[in-house]
């Protein structure tokens, strides 16, 4: 085997140089995801998790200049679901076997602390073996902190990028990498189980600022780490840019999975969007966890935060049964415990 991979493979690190000469060359993907893959299978076999994802409102007062959901994008559809249609996608999630619900959305003030608190309190006291991720963006320490107390699980917040640069050029200028980490931090500290993670190919974005994010990750030691293309959104700052690779994304995942063993690693819906096969060479290349679309079918296309989305338009029970038949094709099998992260916080 080649010695850089070896070397990543052994211990779980590189240089700096190392770093840029595996991330530029394209020559070491083949060993590269084979030895992903074999450490997937060492921590966590064949098993590919299963998280179903309720996209639960699309109004958001931001304006991140890559996403379709910016506040000032006025072709976009807004839709928010009631707390009852949202029980009712965790119903028919549970029927389907799922044990973790994500509750995803723009940054949407309408759902206040009470709201985010009720809802994940009704969905703990009905399926208290389930469990409940939140990925709703930036909100203060004390927020996360009741939200914990309702009996949120964990929390998905990617960095998008580390470089506080890069970041400026991809937000508007009332956001900022500091206080996207103190979010970070706030909730590890608060004991959620933190998802963070980063867009591959955003524009500016240079093979530095991807060791940038390598770093970073190393130093948050999140459980869950999310990365997939950088799409295109018509509506939006960034209309003309160009979208991230599958080669490069794929190859970013080997990595992730090199690095940190232990990681949960989505082969992301983003992957699957910029190529039919995206998400079965997402799980070769070290994924192990997909996040099937439980929201109704009639506003899964308003949830439009890059061009042509896959999967809106099945109902969840297609949508369950045709992600199944990849992961199996692909040789994996699908798991739908709750699939807690299998790490110990001294553990990389
Ligand atoms: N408002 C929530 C959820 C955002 S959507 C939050 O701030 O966390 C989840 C992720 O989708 C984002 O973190 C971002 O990394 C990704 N995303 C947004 N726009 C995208 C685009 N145009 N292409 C690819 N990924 C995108």
């Amino acid at each position: 085997m080649d010695k850089l991979v070896e070397k990543l493979r052994k211990e779980h690190d590189l240089s700096d140089d190392e770093l840029r000469e595996l991330i530029e060359s394209g020559s070491y993907d083949a060993e590269l995801f084979k030895a992903a893959d074999e450490m997937r299978r060492e921590t966590y076999g064949d098993a590919v998790y299963l998280r179903g994802l309720i996209e639960f409102t699309s109004y958001c007062r931001n304006n991140c200049l890559y996403c379709g959901l910016r506040a000032a994008n006025k072709n976009a559809e807004r839709y928010r679901l009631t707390e009852d249609e949202i029980m009712e996608c965790c119903d028919e999630g549970y029927e389907l076997g799922y044990r973790t619900f994500v509750l995803q959305g723009g940054e949407d003030p309408y759902f206040t602390d009470d709201k985010i608190c009720g809802i994940v309190r009704r969905i703990k006291e009905k399926y208290p073996d389930c469990a409940v991720t939140l990925s709703i963006g930036e909100r203060s320490r004390e927020s996360y902190a009741r939200y914990k107390e309702a009996g949120a699980d964990r929390y998905l917040l990617r960095h998008e990028t580390a470089n506080a640069e890069h970041y400026a050029r991809l937000h508007p200028t009332n956001m900022s990498r500091n206080e996207r980490r103190r979010c970070l931090y706030d909730l590890r500290e608060l004991g959620y189980q933190v998802g963070s993670g980063f867009m591959v190919g955003s524009p500016y974005q240079t093979t530095e600022n991807l060791i940038e994010d390598l770093r970073f990750l190393q130093e948050l030691r999140p459980d869950m780490i999310g990365i997939g293309p950088y799409i295109t959104h018509k509506d939006t700052p960034f209309k003309d840019e160009k979208g991230g690779s599958l080669e490069l994304s794929l190859r970013m995942l080997a990595i992730l999975r090199l690095m940190f063993p232990y990681a949960l690693l989505p082969s992301t819906t983003a992957l699957g969007t910029i190529d039919p096969n995206g998400r079965e060479l997402g799980l070769k290349a070290g994924g192990n966890v997909v996040m099937p679309n439980l929201s109704p079918v009639r506003v899964r296309k308003k949830y439009a935060i890059y061009d042509n989305k896959i999967c809106t338009g099945e109902e969840s029970a297609q949508c369950r049964g045709c992600l199944e038949r990849r992961i199996e094709s692909a040789g994996y099998r699908a798991v739908t415990d709750r699939g807690d992260v299998k790490r110990v916080r001294s553990q990389k």
